[in-house]
């Protein structure tokens, strides 16, 4: 499951189990499930970073 972090500046997306209560990034308890296109955002972002790391090898 991924949640988001509704924290102000914060705005993490992570990948939690039903337990998770907090953001692990900033430790607030705002967070509630990714929408399917928030769930999008964060599979492009991993790809993203993937991709930046092998070109500035
Ligand atoms: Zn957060």
């Amino acid at each position: 499951m991924i949640y988001i972090c509704l924290a102000k500046q914060c705005h993490f997306l992570f990948i939690g189990d039903a337990s998770i209560q907090t953001c692990p990034d900033c430790g607030k308890k705002s967070i509630r499930a990714a929408t399917a296109a928030e769930r999008m955002e964060f599979f492009r972002r991993q790809t993203e970073l993937m991709h930046t790391e092998r070109r500035s090898g």
